[in-house]
């Protein structure tokens, strides 16, 4: 019965979203099928790609102010996923109590962690309270990549334990839970990348999600600049690079768990100008507001980071804001977005809907 509500809400979902993406008439204004909540910037690594961990006294709203917000968002987006982010989200106080309680309340609420926190104790309470997935991010397949990328000596190790110990208590538990390992694909680390595929299969986790290196988080880093620095894969490596991504292709090709579809690998190829000849990249209408939403630790509400945010969690319901003129008007400017080139993150890895029904139905599995 809930997995034909699910398809039900989804169905009609998606027929608004098709529907409002030519037309934009309000009655069809869809509801994001992915929504971001990142309260806060607090981190216990030292990341060289971001500098979230810099901020003295980073901006947080209260516990109250986002428990209102998880509690709209159970009405109206019941089943939409949820992705629950920093910072680093196991920090304990406001940002483990932020996700344990969107836990209780959205099904397909996940979180993303660095692991450091996970020791046993701490692993039984995250698979326990029901997330739907947990994904974990480490940059790499070695000790000296990951410690270094990280800027924790303890870094490749400690996230390690954490793989292992989700893993087993997810076999003890029969839990539902879903691990996903999210590597940044960088200069420094991309040929370790597909012997961390293979240890993931070997560890008995659901999958690695690849995501390309952008400019440095909370920085004013330009992507030209992050072109010119070590993070980017270098001219004299490029060949290799391909070599290795083609070897992704492949890897996914023969049932390796690679939740990233062939076309997200060949566009990562284009990202970093891999590709021979002529770049293959394609110009095309960015639809980020059709399906993500962005909830910030200074509560402001919004499609994409690039543009101004549509509403505050302060001030206005989620609801008043996706319905809002401003966000309307914002629609347009986005379909015309010229950034869509080198905006690989969010937009240019659109999901497609069956690459998101792929998703939910291994979420539900
Ligand atoms: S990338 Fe993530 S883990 Fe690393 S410092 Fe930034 S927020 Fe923390
Ligand atoms: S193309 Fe990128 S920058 Fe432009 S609106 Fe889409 S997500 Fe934002």
């Amino acid at each position: 019965m809930k997995l034909i509500r699910i398809f039900f809400w989804h169905g009609w979902n998606l027929l608004k979203k098709n529907i409002y993406s030519v037309f934009f008439l309000d009655s069809f204004t869809p509801i994001p099928s992915n929504i971001y909540i990142i309260p806060s910037q607090r981190c216990n690594a030292k990341c060289i790609m971001c500098l979230n961990w810099r901020e003295k006294t980073p901006l947080e709203l209260s516990f109250e102010t986002w428990q209102l917000v998880i509690d709209e968002l159970a009405y109206v987006a019941p089943y939409s996923k949820i992705n629950i982010s920093g910072g680093e989200i196991l920090l304990p106080g406001l940002l483990q109590d932020i996700a344990f309680y969107a836990a209780r309340r959205l099904p397909y609420t996940g979180i993303v962690t660095n692991g450091f926190l996970l020791n046993k104790e701490m692993v039984k309470k995250v698979v326990a309270a029901g997330f739907s997935n947990v994904n974990i991010s480490i940059d790499g397949n070695s000790e000296k990549i990951v410690n270094m990328i990280r800027g924790r000596e303890y870094a490749y190790k400690t996230t390690l334990k954490a793989m292992e110990l989700l893993a087993k208590e997810i076999k003890r538990t029969k839990s539902h839970m879903k691990v996903i390992i999210k590597p940044i694909m960088m200069g420094l680390n991309f040929h370790e990348l597909p012997d961390l595929v293979r240890k993931v299969q070997k560890n008995g986790l659901h999958g690695v999600y690849f995501q390309p290196i952008e400019p440095i988080y909370n920085s004013k880093q330009t992507f030209e600049e992050l072109k010119k620095s070590s993070l980017w894969i270098q001219k004299k490596d490029k060949f290799w690079a391909s070599q290795i991504i083609d070897e992704l292709i492949e890897m996914k090709k023969s049932g390796f768990p690679i939740i990233n579809e062939v076309v997200n690998l060949e566009e990562i190829k284009d990202y970093f100008e891999l590709s021979e000849g002529k770049n293959k990249i394609f110009l095309r209408r960015c639809k980020i507001d059709l399906s993500n939403l962005f909830l910030f630790h200074g509560g402001g509400i919004s499609f994409c980071e690039s543009f101004p945010s549509i509403g505050n969690i302060q001030k206005n319901t989620i609801k008043e804001a996706l319905f809002s003129q401003k966000a309307k008007a914002q629609r347009k400017l986005i379909r015309r977005c010229r950034q869509i080139n080198t905006c690989l993150s969010t937009c240019f890895i659109q999901k497609s809907p069956l690459q998101q029904m792929k998703l939910f139905l291994m979420l539900n599995k």
